[in-house]
């Protein structure tokens, strides 16, 4: 009998960060899945090592799809802080003029590497009045004090700082302040919601005068706006933990009064020669540095993904070659099966159409634990010698090809590494890629958006080179 095995959801276990452990994950509505993943400063092209969490979120979320969740995933774009303005007053054009260029660089990126978008991707500029918001509240409440136009959150106030990442509250230096929005501080230091105006920066209108929202609080706002006070899931690289994370949990239960996140997920590095890959190191490579190289954006996916996202991932260009062969072997199969004939004089087909089940069952439950896609890969390699096997010697009948085609299906659904070539653009695309150039042309960024957004939704990406620009099929 074909079965259709997706790994039924009261087995599907995730390590949880906040209890140190891995847990059977239930979200709080039954099919729906609330996930926050932070996302990028847009100051730059993202590295490879970012995409390396991008990519983990997106095996998270593919994944509990297949399995028949809805799930809704908020990604923020921070397009104000200290990186982000240096850059504008740098080049001499506007803070969204500047962060305007990095986000479609993101989100063309997302596309390229078959990421898929977020439902919502609010910018933390067009949310300063939920930052605001909370600030007050969090004033009120006394878990926040001003001081010289800057409000601070009060660490000592919230008893459970530190739950996340084992931190001491009794290391806090009592009066210690962090203005910075990055620390690694083992003194644990009250920080920053709101940083009073500063000559030359853009600032905003506030209760406690004009200036802009630290980063910390940009992510429990957007998060909370979206979801309410407590959600399923929130997700980042294990540089987030602390202070970032940390920070967040503090603000939202302090302001709520609620247990703000369920199940907090982290991705470990990135490394190049057992170093974390980071922009300050200078040792990172963009994907367009890897795509002008020559590399396909479908094996730099692969490469990411195929790694356990709680262990190290050491990055070199060897393994991206490693990468093509696997992505081309689970290509050429796809397109052998497609065109294979079926043998339909076989009367019985119980033994073969039983080891093809066994094989997809195995690849969801290896995945149902923790992610744990190495051992989902080996399942899947195996499962391909094994039907080329079948197929070889003729023995593919019509029901083991219904169940192969679901496999198939879910290697689509779930890897996404399917790479196909010579596509041709209909004139419609054409035009709305015309229109998009021309906006941007005249510097109507707003349009020159909508129309790439429209683009996506037609399931279009706009690849910008030295020629023009250039349309791929997402
Ligand atoms: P950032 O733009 O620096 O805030 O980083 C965006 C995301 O990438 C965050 O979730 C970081 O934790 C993650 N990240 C940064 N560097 C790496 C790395 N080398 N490997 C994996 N994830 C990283
Ligand atoms: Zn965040």
């Amino acid at each position: 009998m074909v079965r259709e095995h997706k790994t039924p959801m009261n087995k599907i276990a995730f390590f949880n960060t906040l209890k140190k452990r891995q847990e059977i994950f239930s979200p709080l509505k039954k099919n729906r899945v609330t996930m926050y993943s932070c996302g990028p400063t847009v100051y730059d092209y993202a590295h490879i090592g970012n995409f390396r969490t991008y990519i983990f979120q997106d095996l998270l979320r593919r994944f509990l799809e297949y399995c028949g969740y809805t799930v809704i995933q908020v990604m923020n774009i921070t397009d104000v802080d200290d990186k982000t303005i240096a850059g504008a007053n740098r080049e001499g054009v506007t803070l969204a003029e500047y962060t305007a260029k990095y986000t479609d660089a993101f989100l063309e990126d997302l596309a390229r590497l078959n990421i898929e978008r977020p439902e919502h991707m609010p910018r933390a500029t067009e949310s300063i009045d939920d930052m605001i918001t909370m600030i007050q509240t969090l004033i009120k409440k006394k878990h926040a004090y001003e001081s010289n136009g800057s409000v601070y959150f009060k660490i000592d106030t919230f008893k459970h700082y530190g739950k996340l990442s084992g931190k001491d509250l009794a290391m806090n230096i009592q009066g210690a302040r962090i203005d910075s929005d990055e620390y690694e501080k083992d003194n644990l230091s009250d920080f920053v919601l709101w940083k009073a105006k500063k000559e030359g920066e853009p600032s905003w209108e506030s209760p406690f005068g004009p200036g802009r929202p630290g980063w910390h609080i940009e992510c429990s706002a957007m998060s909370m706006k979206e979801f309410g006070a407590t959600f399923d899931m929130h997700t980042g690289g294990e540089d987030l933990i602390f202070p970032h994370h940390e920070n967040e949990i503090a603000q939202s239960e302090a302001c709520t009064g609620k247990p703000f996140v369920r199940y907090w997920l982290h991705c470990k590095f990135l490394l190049v020669d057992g170093e974390k890959m980071s922009k300050s190191k200078g040792n990172f490579y963009t994907l367009r540095d890897l795509i002008a190289k020559g590399h396909d954006p479908i094996s730099i996916r692969y490469l990411l993904l195929s790694h356990n996202y709680r262990q190290p991932l050491n990055f070199t260009l060897e393994g991206i070659e490693q990468s093509k062969k696997a992505v081309q072997r689970i290509n050429e199969f796809i397109k052998r099966m497609e065109s294979h004939k079926v043998n339909n004089a076989i009367s019985d087909e119980g033994d073969v159409l039983e080891r093809v089940t066994a094989c997809k069952a195995a690849f969801c439950d290896a995945l149902a634990d923790d992610l744990n896609i190495a051992e989902a890969l080996a399942q899947l390699f195996n499962a391909v010698r094994i039907i080329n096997n079948f197929a070889d010697t003729n023995q593919i009948g019509k029901r083991t090809m219904q169940e192969i085609e679901e496999f198939i299906t879910m290697i689509d659904a779930i890897i996404a590494v399917r790479t196909e070539h010579d596509v041709e653009v209909p004139n419609e695309i054409l035009e709305l890629v015309n229109g998009r150039q021309k906006a941007r042309q005249e510097r109507n960024f707003a349009e020159a958006d909508r129309l790439r957004d429209l683009l996506t939704q037609k399931g279009w990406i706009v690849k910008d080179t030295k020629d023009g620009p250039v349309p791929e099929r997402l």
